[in-house]
């Protein structure tokens, strides 16, 4: 062990609203907080938004309905989707645009497939457009607490350490990097494959391949060799990625094998680990499978099951907010769900979680000097629904 010797971190500037991760669910928290008057920050160690649904190649945007021809989600999940295919509205099915048949609703999932460059240049336009301060290049790294709330956060860049002031924090790492950090119990588990969605080209057209090794989603099998990671440690994010890398090389050889006659090249792995589920809050509750359609007071949007027709879950804010820290939630794929974690974790539900967050932060810091639990339950599912958030309860 080496003691770090004391230093002085400059100031780099003072935030409403820090946001920490810049895919689908930082890119929801942070325009729904500046969109409710909060100054935001964006924190993001890459160089572009969307996470693993742009950097990663993860292109289906999975559904916003029920299965049952029952839209669940509106709001920013319903306007990131539209964005995501702004240049292929085609894309969206007929029966999901305006004025579509309601019959053909309950047969046909509203989804889509994107082109991840043009999504990731739309959004980072979008974000920018909404006055957020976006911080590329920015690893978040630490917390300065003050009992239990979050002073400062800090980060490195180019310039070093850094001290950024705020009010009100976003976890949207996707591994819950500032819960570890801020002392909040954690669960993490070591159920991630070699995994990695990859373009290439045949004879020069653009082909998608979709590589798991040993991911059964519907089952949850593990894979029964040793490759198996949980994505919180250094060392075995590297090795996720240098294995899933040899995978696509292999890949690749299998290809040619396959059409000689065609000329096949990588176009673009992925730029991301492909790390479904790592570590996540366990905050005051954690959200099941058998709360299929249970109701929880302080909902504050909702989601179907991309897996299946019928499920809807209500998602209370109890399963964003931390525990030992006032003035700190979370959204996206690193919420408090234990055994509906696969359903939480996607694309949808990640824009949904990152507006709660984002809208119940900006009041926080706006309101309540930043405690989120003070922040009034019923003020902000008005604001939620004047953003067409879905909120609807339904026996
Ligand atoms: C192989 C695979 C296939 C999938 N298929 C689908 C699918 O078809 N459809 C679907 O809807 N979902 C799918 N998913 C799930 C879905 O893509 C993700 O769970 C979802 O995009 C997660 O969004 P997020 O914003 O919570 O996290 P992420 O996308 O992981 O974003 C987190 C962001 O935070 C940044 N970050 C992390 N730590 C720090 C830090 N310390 N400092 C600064 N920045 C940091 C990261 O760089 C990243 O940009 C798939 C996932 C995988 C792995």
């Amino acid at each position: 062990m080496l003691i770090e010797s004391e230093r002085r971190i400059p100031e780099a500037g003072e935030y409403d609203v820090v946001v920490v991760g810049g895919g689908i669910a930082g890119v929801a928290a942070a325009l729904a907080g500046a969109r409710n008057g909060a100054k935001v920050c964006l924190l993001e160690k890459m160089f572009g938004l969307g996470g693993l649904a742009t950097l990663g190649n993860v292109i289906i945007y999975l559904p916003l309905c029920d299965g049952m021809g029952r839209q669940v989600i509106g709001g920013i999940g319903e306007e990131l989707l539209k964005l995501s295919v702004r240049e292929t509205p085609d894309a969206i099915p007929c029966c999901w645009r305006e004025g579509g048949g309601k019959e053909e609703r309950k047969s046909l999932r509203y989804q889509v497939a994107f082109n991840p460059a043009s999504y990731m240049l739309a959004l980072e336009e979008a974000v920018v457009g909404a006055g957020v301060d976006v911080w590329y290049d920015t690893r978040f790294c630490e917390v300065v607490k003050s009992g239990e709330k979050i002073e400062w956060v800090l980060v490195e860049n180019k310039s070093g350490r850094l001290a950024i002031k705020c009010k009100a924090v976003v976890d949207a790492s996707g591994d819950a990097d500032v819960c570890a950090r801020a002392g909040e119990e954690m669960i993490s588990l070591r159920t991630n494959v070699r995994s990695g969605w990859f373009y290439y080209s045949k004879g020069g057209k653009v082909e998608l391949n979709c590589l798991s090794k040993g991911f059964d989603p519907l089952g949850g099998k593990m894979p029964e060799d040793d490759f198996a990671y949980a994505g919180d440690r250094g060392k075995d994010v590297s090795e996720q990625v240098l294995e899933t890398r040899k995978l696509i090389r292999e890949e690749l050889k299998i290809l040619q094998k396959k059409y000689p006659d065609f000329r096949i090249e990588p176009i673009l792995p992925p730029t991301i680990p492909c790390l479904r589920m790592t570590r996540r809050l366990k905050g005051r509750i954690e959200l099941n499978e058998t709360d299929d359609h249970r109701w929880f007071d302080d909902c504050v949007g909702m989601t179907g099951d991309w897996r299946k027709n019928g499920p809807i879950y209500y998602l209370p804010l109890r399963v964003l907010t931390a525990v030992k820290t006032t003035n700190l939630i979370t959204a996206g794929r690193c919420i408090s769900a234990n055994t509906a974690w696969d359903v939480t974790r996607v694309i949808p539900t990640c824009a949904v979680t990152g507006e709660a967050a984002g809208v119940a932060a900006a009041m926080a810091a706006v309101k309540t000097e930043g405690d989120i639990s003070k922040v009034e339950i019923a003020d902000l599912q008005m604001q939620l629904k004047r953003q067409n958030v879905l909120l609807e309860r339904q026996d």
